[in-house]
């Protein structure tokens, strides 16, 4: 790192937990952010102004105007556009360019794809059908996965390691498949609730980039906003789990 690179991560440097290591491995490392949505928008620009350079950001929706009081990424100029193109022009506003675009929802083959070229996904979907997606395909290929969803006033967050097998998987979570009611626009949200997960969400990634430890990787966090009550409930792995289970014997 030059002096520049020193005095804008002197921050993160000075962190014992972090120090030089930590910063040199978030420059090292490639990031697979699915959705960029009021999750996904959010961890993005907190992991490109932390110095990942290799972030890929996969969406295919278009900004629209309920977006904004959460997706605070995007300006009103942006409506109507490609979520990626937006978020691609922002961060390089910032100085951040070449951020890998991948402009599509991403499942079959070109989730495997795009999950094989890096070394951890943020999951800031909105739907169980892209989040066991990303869960199967990270679980398969042992790629670490940091978890996020948020609806109306809380949230919930993890990690899948795959060092901590004993703590399942995010299907491990939902033996039952839930058909996803509404949207996020249609059911509510409130927009700093999105942003407080973003950012712990996008803190968990650089933990786990750097290497510190974090109890998420065998913890669910619950967040509720609206009582300001939050704890860690301890995970385990269902033997049942279609993806993470032991297979069953012939
Ligand atoms: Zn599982």
């Amino acid at each position: 790192m030059d002096d520049e690179e020193l005095l804008r991560h002197s921050a993160h440097i000075f962190l014992p937990e972090m120090g030089i290591e930590g910063v040199e491995r978030l420059k090292r490392a490639r990031v697979l952010v699915v959705g960029l949505g009021g999750l996904g928008s959010v961890v993005a620009l907190y992991l490109a102004r932390s110095g990942v350079r290799g972030l890929t950001l996969a969406d295919a929706d278009l900004v629209s105007l309920s977006n904004l009081p959460r997706q605070i990424l995007y300006a009103d100029r942006h409506v109507g556009l490609p979520k990626t193109q937006a978020a691609a022009e922002m961060l390089a506003s910032f100085g951040y360019a070449g951020a890998r675009i991948v402009a599509e929802r991403l499942s079959g083959p070109r989730l495997v794809e795009e999950a094989l070229r890096v070394d951890l996904v943020c999951d800031a979907s909105d739907n169980f059908a892209t989040r066991f997606a990303v869960n199967e395909v990270c679980v398969k290929a042992g790629i670490p996965l940091v978890s996020a969803a948020v609806i109306r006033m809380a949230g919930q967050l993890l990690v899948v390691d795959p060092k901590e097998a004993a703590a399942g998987c995010y299907r491990c979570l939902y033996p039952e498949i839930e058909e996803e009611a509404e949207s996020c626009s249609e059911r509510g949200v409130l927009g700093p609730v999105a942003g407080a997960l973003a950012t712990l969400q996008a803190a968990e990634a650089i933990k786990v980039i750097a290497g510190v430890p974090t109890p998420l990787a065998r913890d669910l966090w619950v967040f509720d906003a609206k009582e300001m009550e939050s704890r860690r409930i301890r995970r385990r792995k269902d033997p049942a789990c279609p993806v993470c289970g032991a297979p069953s014997s012939p």
